[in-house]
């Protein structure tokens, strides 16, 4: 060790992460190629964009290319690049000591199922550079920043906790990673291994990936030999792509192990020249779970990668696309300020906002299994698209899918079946919230509509309360919250007659004093079978809204919306009570029966009962009583 020669300790964290990489993710090691090779790419990227005005970076040398040289004397594999490269900091930064938020997540994840984990996921946690360990016993990194004359930086770790890092001199720009391979993976020095993993990851790097056999003699006129097609798939025509390339594009850029759902390409003409090729993915983006979401697809103009996610490309709504944009009308040196307020971007995502929609409408009809599969798991982000956007608001509520009382529980129903199977007479759309179908289906709420063959959809989905309302109609009918206090049309008071009113006015006015709690005591005629029901004012959170907020920690202290409590005068229990009541007011039978009724109605929403113990003791008097 010379004297300028430091040694340092990874973070705890990596440690961790190292560890768990040399001793438990034995399948599929090749991806270490797959990872190293994108980190070159994204070096030349960056170098390529920033010399679009720092020429000088270039030090005259705009060969892009991505070597790899096998060193069979050696037994090392090494992958050199000529992009951006790293300073001395950003060595140290990068390869050792800042533990990115997806370290964490990452040992989280596999954290008790070692053996087991796939090791395919490691790129999805910006952890890749660390798979290198997977093949290697001892890594050296060698790399010379663009643009800077100094001396290169050598960094080299056996993965075991310490890393070493010195000043060392190299000529080209760039970067080398030279892996000193483990005995028991000597085989990835085999160039034909090499070239057939290059095919199935990393076909469609724009940049070549030229292999290089040290001590194999050949021609100095020979070419050297490109491992990947380099193929734009997005510049191509449809007809000119297999699924199978489809497939192999969507895996390399989405770090996902699975096929797409659907593909979206094609090519826009007009005011604005441009290709499209995006992906719906099968399930839910691994980070979505994380937290770290990056929104928009990539975008290049005209081959050269502007930006590897264009959040201006894509509502948020849409965050779960993926794939490429390429635009011939924007200036290669657009900056991201310029980006912000592009009139052509502006117009792109128009588009491409059109076309996803477009592609879910097709595959719900086409392939409805898959769509389910898509709904259920991307659903709940697909329907913000009903609060922030206006302008496509009935699209999104064409592709949303619902329970509803008269569908089985693993069924499902479109706004567009329900309307079209409304009975005579009805002229809104229902809803009732709740946590689950077991939980609504029974609900007092739905008796009426059940009794008149109405059907009632069951939102299922906390954020469906938030979001459907601000469809407000759909096809001219309204959409209307069950679980409401009836405002427009006096639907309960025109059935109850004048002198059930006033039979009642009495018992209505002494449940209001003695129950604090709600805001009003009515008569109703919507119950059939239940004594009572609560519902929320009109303008008010729901009881399940109430209950997600709490939940999630939203809920404000005294924010609660009081309930108007709905009695039913037709019910012998409400009947019994009103007896009891004109017989005796004060008595102590008459309060605690009251009470229960107000705690049978909590629970029928859901709720939890205020006074358990009191309501079990009333229960099971009431239930000795009746043995
Ligand atoms: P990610 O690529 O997701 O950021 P990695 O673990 O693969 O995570 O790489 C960590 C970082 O190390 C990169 O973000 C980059 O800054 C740096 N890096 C890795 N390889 C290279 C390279 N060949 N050239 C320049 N920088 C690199
Ligand atoms: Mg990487």
């Amino acid at each position: 060790m010379t004297e300028s020669t430091k040694k340092m300790e990874f973070k705890t964290e990596l440690k961790q992460l190292l560890y768990l990489i040399t001793h438990s993710l034995y399948s599929n090691k090749e991806i270490f190629l797959r990872e190293l090779i994108s980190n070159a790419g994204d070096a030349i990227n960056k170098i390529r964009f920033d010399s679009l005005d720092q020429q000088d970076d270039l030090e005259g040398n705009k060969d892009w290319k991505i070597k790899i040289i096998i060193n069979k004397e050696l037994g090392t594999l090494t992958l050199s690049d000529n992009g951006i490269g790293m300073s001395r900091e950003a060595v140290i930064e990068n390869l050792g000591t800042i533990a990115r938020s997806g370290t964490k997540n990452f040992l989280d994840r596999v954290k008790g199922q070692e053996g087991k984990t796939k090791p395919e996921l490691i790129g999805q946690f910006g952890v890749g550079f660390y798979s290198a360990f997977m093949v290697a016993d001892k890594v050296e990194v060698l790399s010379r920043m663009a643009g800077k004359a100094e001396d290169g930086i050598c960094w080299i770790s056996d993965g075991q906790g310490e890393f070493t890092i010195e000043s060392k001199p190299k000529a080209e720009r760039g970067t080398d990673v030279i892996l000193y391979l483990k005995e028991t993976d000597k085989d990835f020095l085999e160039s034909f291994k090499i070239r057939s993993i290059i095919r199935k990851f990393s076909d469609f790097i724009e940049h070549p990936i030229v292999l290089e056999v040290l001590g194999e003699t050949k021609d100095p006129e020979e070419k050297d030999e490109v491992l990947n097609s380099q193929k734009a798939l997005w510049l191509r025509s449809k007809s000119e792509v297999t699924q199978e390339e489809y497939d192999t594009f969507y895996r390399q850029i989405s770090n996902d192990f699975q096929e797409p759902a659907k593909v979206i390409h094609y090519t826009a003409e007009g005011m604005n020249e441009f290709k499209v090729l995006l992906f719906i993915p099968p399930s839910l983006p691994m980070e979505f779970q994380f937290g770290d979401v990056k929104i928009g697809p990539r975008l290049y103009v005209q081959r050269v990668l502007i930006m590897d996610n264009c959040e201006q490309l894509l509502p948020s709504y849409l965050r779960f696309v993926k794939g490429v944009v390429d635009c011939a009308d924007l200036p290669l040196n657009i900056s991201r300020e310029i980006l912000q307020q592009n009139p052509v971007l502006e117009r792109i995502r128009k588009d491409v906002v059109g076309s996803i929609l477009k592609a879910l409408k097709d595959m719900k009809k086409s392939e409805p299994e898959k769509y389910l599969k898509f709904f259920a798991e991307m659903g709940s982000i697909l329907k913000e698209g009903l609060r922030v956007d206006f302008e496509n608001r009935e699209k999104v509520a064409d592709l949303l899918l619902f329970n509803s009382w008269k569908t089985s529980a693993d069924k499902t129903i479109t706004l567009e079946e329900y309307v079209s199977a409304m009975p005579e007479g009805q002229t809104e759309i229902y809803y009732l919230a709740g946590e689950s179908r077991a939980q609504v289906e029974f609900s007092p709420l739905l008796e009426s509509y059940k009794s008149k063959q109405q059907d009632v959809l069951l939102l299922l989905d906390p954020i469906d309360e938030f979001s459907l309302p601000y469809l407000q109609d759909y096809k001219g009918k309204k959409l209307k919250g069950i679980d409401r206090v009836d405002s427009s049309k006096s639907d309960s008071d025109a059935e109850i007659l004048e002198a059930t009113k006033s039979r009642f006015a009495g018992f209505v006015e002494h449940l209001k004093a003695k129950l604090g709690v709600v805001s009003d005591v009515k008569l109703t005629s919507r119950l059939k079978e239940s004594p009572v029901v609560l519902v929320s004012e009109s303008g008010g959170f729901s009881a399940s809204q109430e209950r997600f907020l709490k939940k999630i920690g939203k809920a404000q202290e005294g924010m609660e919306s009081k309930r108007v409590l709905e009695i039913n005068p037709e019910h012998s229990l409400v009947l019994k009570l009103r007896d009891l009541y004109e017989e005796k007011a004060d008595s102590p039978k008459l309060q605690a029966g009251i009470e229960t009724l107000y705690d049978l109605a909590l629970l029928a929403e859901g709720s939890k009962v205020q006074d358990l113990g009191g309501f079990m003791k009333r229960v099971q008097e009431a239930v000795l009583k009746g043995l």
